[in-house]
């Protein structure tokens, strides 16, 4: 019969359930034999180390003890029933007696060692096993006979470089007395444990099992090996602390080692010797979501989609510096330097030897980073002495960080984007070095910036490049249609385009929300309402995330507060999209502040929305301009609701009564004369004539104000005193109206910027009723551009210029057009 071997971590034997739901996965697989591997109930073998640095301590163990029993007896009566737990918590009491005595022991020699470590901390797998071997055994569970095999009673294993080195005559010799050539059925196995040549109990190292499994998958001849865990698979990088990991279908036996070498605690990197030698597939897959195909490591998987597979990193890692002249040329120096730290047995987990043989840089576990300096240091006493080597540097703190993948070897451009990529997020970087293998790059930074260079490295390799955090502020009439719009095109937009749009931030003017991933569009109007207190900065920091390649803030607010943060975003790389006037209608000073800081620092600033809503106006102007061309004037109707009021007026009813009305179908803002005063047209005339290339402010253009003087807000605070006060002057108006009437003409108000005198004005004008000004309808707008080129027939843009629904669809279109300015690369 054919063997299958699966193994299931200590993560996935936590609790009662958790052990359930392994029987259920066991009692799923196909027909055939299978070997069951089982780590440690999730936590135990820490509480086992943990037991052990007590005792050396002399402290109190009881407790810990107790704790430990206690865990492992609810588990038993939860899985097994009062009657069949009671034998095996009489073989835990008579284990926790021989851990006892060893635990005694210790604490008389006050150190604990590697051997008392082995005997005891394999305990944890013992337990188990013997839990899920009950489990299975109670009928329905399983459809064979279910086996217990102590490893101990089979695997032997001697100490090498690498750590333990299976003795494989022996070992196969002990599994043919311990399981009968012609046994059907399942049999549970302890993992992590072993026995020496001294016939002690030993263990595989912390994370054993995996490699447990894949030795029993040799031994038995399996057709696959089954690492069962808490994740879906190897993934490009722990998700723990890369939030947008992903896992990696199939993966090589030379990559899984390399990522693990290197710190992806998911599997053990010897895990892949037995299994490369037997030609053995491993899959990698979650208990939780068991539907999941997980990864595939195998000897040589297909064509990647990237040439990185994964991105891992480990932290207590000390950096040890070996500098001096007596070095250079000096043969065998290296080799008296490893040779001394083998000997001591210190493992070296990388090297980086400048050409110049002046300085030798290697990176060890940080807890043996005092040994390492006094071998060092008698190894290289003479020339100590002799001033030929100058120091033995140790610097702590450090962490090894790592890319791996197959695809890397002949790929160029692999270390400069790596390199690149720290560079830009300003990460120092202490020692370099690559596998002559082109396998991986890795690069000792310090551990304090270990998550963040995860994160920027790994979105630099792996995410779109067209994946955006977004954080958009003012959720009100138009930032809400915006989200709303957004709603329904993100996932297409994600499938066509693979353009990745996140929002994970909305601010309104007393909460907000943040997310990691992103928010719920389809319900943020409730998350909003749960949200936290907006606070400005944290928002900001939040949406302008290590681990996403791109951020945008988008302001839809009218808040100047708000636009004099752009220089600031702008800085750090933030790109921003408005449709508020106020960033580019304020000071000069400001403008060029701005426009400056966007050539240099490589973020872009849009804004096509502040004049004319969604029509293209700023773009069209831009085109003119970029492509030579020389603009002799602009003018137009840039208010919506002006241009409304003027539609309406036809003097048989009154001027202020059309204000009235329009303010009550929600044309005009809250204050009317926030429209009526010019000053939203004067804004706008600013905008493009600053676009234009004039220098000008906004108090450089001439305004008529609808609004009398004696009715501003300055005078008449109260809006509903304001409108019945308008009365007063509809005469007026009404005179105006008939006085254009009169000459077959009508009236608009209309802006309008002279670029060869460099003057602008805003004011209630005629037109005769074939200009095209004069025939608009509704809200619309109207931007004429007189140009060199659009000289005799001026270019005319025009259609509705306000509204939540035209302007939020212009913001969007920003947001796109900015999406296909991003780069590939990480900017
Ligand atoms: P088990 O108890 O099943 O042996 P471990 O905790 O030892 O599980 O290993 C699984 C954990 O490994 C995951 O929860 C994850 O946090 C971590 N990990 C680190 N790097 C990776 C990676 N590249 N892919 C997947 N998991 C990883
Ligand atoms: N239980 C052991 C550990 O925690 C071995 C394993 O789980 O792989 O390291
Ligand atoms: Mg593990």
């Amino acid at each position: 019969m054919n063997w299958t071997v699966h193994k299931f971590g200590g993560s996935s034997l936590a609790d009662a359930d958790c052990f359930r739901r392994v029987a259920g996965i066991v009692r799923d697989q196909p027909a055939g034999n299978l070997g069951v591997v089982v780590s440690a109930v999730g936590g135990v073998t820490d509480m086992l180390f943990d037991l052990i640095e007590r005792a050396s301590r002399q402290q109190p163990v009881d407790d810990a003890m107790g704790a430990l029993r206690r865990r492992h007896g609810e588990l038993a009566t939860d899985l097994l029933g009062e009657d069949a737990a009671a034998p095996f918590m009489e073989q835990f009491e008579t284990d926790l007696n021989d851990i006892r005595r060893i635990l005694e022991a210790l604490a008389l020699v006050k150190a604990t060692s590697r051997r008392s470590q082995d005997m005891v901390s394999g305990f944890g797998e013992l337990w188990s096993a013997r839990l899920l071997s009950a489990l299975l055994a109670v009928p329905g569970n399983s459809r064979e006979d279910v086996l217990f095999l102590d490893a101990r009673d089979v695997l032997l294993v001697e100490p090498g470089e690498m750590g333990p080195v299976v003795v494989w005559g022996k070992t196969r010799e002990n599994l043919g007395a311990a399981l009968s050539a012609d046994f059907s059925g399942v049999v549970v196995i302890t993992g992590y444990i072993a026995r020496n040549p001294d016939g002690l109990q030993t263990t595989l190292g912390r994370n054993g099992s995996d490699y447990s499994a894949s030795i029993f998958a040799a031994l038995l001849a399996a057709d696959a090996v089954h690492i069962w865990t808490d994740v879906d698979g190897v993934m490009s990088g722990d998700p723990r602390r890369v939030p947008e990991a992903t896992v990696i279908d199939e993966i090589s036996y030379n990559e899984a080692m390399e990522l693990a070498y290197f710190g992806a605690r998911v599997i053990h990197p010897q895990t892949m010797a037995p299994a490369v030698s037997h030609e053995i597939p491993i899959r990698i897959r979650s208990t939780f979501n068991p539907e999941h195909p997980g990864s595939r490591i195998i000897t040589s998987p297909g064509r990647p989609a990237t040439v990185v597979k994964g991105i891992s990193g480990i932290d207590g890692v000390a950096l040890v510096n070996l500098e001096g002249a007596g070095m250079i040329g000096v043969p065998g120096t290296a080799d008296r330097l490893f040779g001394a730290l083998r000997d001591a047995g210190i493992s070296v987990m990388l090297i980086s030897q400048g050409s110049s043989e002046h300085s030798i840089c290697f990176a060890v576990p940080e807890e043996s980073a005092d040994l390492v300096k006094t071998v060092v240091e008698d190894a290289f006493a003479l020339e100590l002495a002799q001033a030929q080597v100058q120091k033995v540097g140790i610097t702590r703190g450090c962490g090894v960080l790592a890319v791996v993948g197959d695809g890397m070897a002949g790929t160029p451009g692999v270390a400069a984007r790596f390199f690149g990529t720290l560079g830009k997020a300003g990460i120092n970087v202490r020692a370099i070095a690559q596998g002559a293998s082109e396998r991986n790059i890795s690069a000792v930074i310090s551990s304090a910036d270990m998550t963040r260079a995860l994160r920027t490295v790994h979105a630099s390799f792996y995410l779109s490049a067209k994946t955006v955090s977004i954080g958009l502020i003012g959720p009100g009439s138009v930032g809400g249609v915006l989200l709303d719009q957004m709603a329904g095109e993100v996932a297409r937009l994600r499938e066509d385009f693979n353009l990745d749009l996140r929002v994970r931030g909305l601010g309104g003017s007393r909460r907000m929300v943040l997310d990691d991933r992103r928010v719920d569009l389809n319900d943020w109007r409730s998350a909003l309402e749960r949200g936290s207190e907006m606070e400005l900065a944290r928002f900001v920091d939040h949406v302008q995330a290590d681990h996403l390649p791109h951020t945008v803030l988008v302001d839809c607010t009218a808040d100047p507060g708000i636009a004099a943060q752009y220089a600031d975003w702008l800085k750090r790389g933030i790109h921003v999209i408005t449709p508020n006037k106020r960033a580019h209608s304020d000071s000069m000073g400001y403008y060029r502040e701005l426009k400056a800081i966007c050539r240099n620092a490589n973020s872009h600033f849009l804004y096509e929305t502040t004049v004319g809503a969604g029509l293209p106006v700023i773009k069209t102007l831009r085109d003119l301009v970029e492509t030579g061309d020389d603009i002799a004037s602009i003018s137009g109707i840039f208010s919506g609701t002006l241009a409304y009021l003027c539609n309406v007026f036809d003097a048989t009813r009154p001027f202020s009564e059309i204000v009235r009305d329009a303010r009550a179908q929600g044309y005009t803002e809250p204050d009317p004369r926030d429209d009526l005063s010019g000053m939203d047209v004067a804004r706008k005339a600013v905008i493009l004539a600053r676009e234009a290339g004039l220098e000008l402010e906004l108090a450089d253009i001439e305004v008529e104000s609808l609004v009398p003087g004696e009715l501003s807000s300055d005078a008449v605070a109260s809006v509903d005193e304001f409108l019945d006060r308008l009365a007063d002057f509809d005469a007026s108006m009404a005179e105006r109206f008939r006085a254009a009437e009169r000459e077959d003409r009508v009236l608009r108000y209309v802006a309008e910027v002279d670029l060869s005198t460099g003057k602008a004005s805003v004011s209630l004008q005629t037109c005769s009723r074939g200009h095209p000004f004069a025939g608009i309808s509704l809200t619309d707008n109207v931007v004429q551009f007189v140009t060199r080129r659009y000289r005799d027939n001026p270019l005319i843009v025009r259609g509705p210029g306000a509204g939540p629904d035209v302007t939020a669809a212009g913001i969007f279109a920003d947001i796109l057009r900015l999406c296909s300015m991003l780069g590939t690369n990480h900017a």
